[in-house]
């Protein structure tokens, strides 16, 4: 038996189109008895949403399947939060209600707040810019989604979270070095732990980007798989420093590993 976790975005799908032959792919993943789960950076989008998706896309899938960087962002501050600790958070409402959901004191003022998460947002503005950099000064602890600087859609690509991070970055003159998301260890381990129960050789990452799926395969020493159905171009692959183990065309062909 062995484990394969799937990127969303670029590598089951792109936008609302299935990629030609994944369902079936999948299925016969599962019909053999290996084990399968879906992992997302985005943070605009909740684990349900990703569920209802895949579901409609003729992929079966459970809520426990689908991890995404919200998720693992939430289960971090529940792990290392004190009682009186409080968070300031940029990101989309989908972000609010995972951490809701994990009883995430959210911070009266961003002053007063002993950790700041950034996430994806849309609606970013210099207030929320200067409110996350005041509670910087006062000592918060910065934390990030994901490092994604940009996100795949219908003819090009948009800001991602490193936009918000960027900004950040640029008044504290400081990186970020907290990601709760792909490349990060944190949800390499939860995954491996907690929803494979696996060792991370007994395991396959299939993704379409170098920089976040591939280096965390990489990392955790997991099998890395990219595909070509996304973000990478043949002339990233050869010039990138993350190298993957396999090369494929798309995850119609996974079960040739
Ligand atoms: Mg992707």
């Amino acid at each position: 038996m062995k484990g394969f976790i799937f990127d969303l975005d670029g590598t089951i799908y792109l936008d609302d189109d299935i990629i030609p032959g994944v369902p079936e792919a999948i299925q016969m993943l599962k019909d053999r008895g290996d084990k399968v789960v879906f992992l997302t950076n985005k943070s605009i989008a909740r684990r349900t949403d990703y569920v209802k998706k895949l579901n409609n896309l003729g992929i079966e899938v459970e809520l426990d399947e689908v991890i995404n960087s919200n998720f693992i962002t939430a289960l971090y501050l529940r792990n290392t939060m004190a009682a009186d600790d409080s968070v300031y958070v940029i990101g989309e409402q989908p972000l609010f209600d995972e951490l809701a959901e994990a009883d995430i004191k959210l911070a009266a003022h961003a002053t007063e707040a002993s950790h700041v998460v950034l996430g994806w947002d849309r609606q970013f503005t210099y207030d929320k810019l200067n409110a996350a950099f005041q509670a910087w000064r006062n000592g918060a602890e910065i934390l990030a989604t994901n490092p994604d600087r940009t996100c795949p859609v219908q003819g090009g690509e948009i800001p991602d979270c490193g936009a918000m991070i960027g900004a950040l970055e640029g008044a504290t003159g400081q990186p970020v070095k907290r990601i709760t998301g792909k490349p990060s260890s944190l949800m390499s381990q939860y995954i491996l732990d907690n929803v494979l129960r696996m060792k991370a050789d007994q395991c396959y990452m299939v993704g379409d980007r170098l920089e976040t799926d591939i280096r965390m395969a990489n990392e955790a020493g997991i099998q890395s798989v990219l595909v070509m159905t996304g973000i990478t171009t043949f002339d990233m692959l050869i010039a990138a420093s993350d190298k993957p183990g396999f090369v494929l065309d798309s995850v119609q062909e996974i079960t040739t590993l």
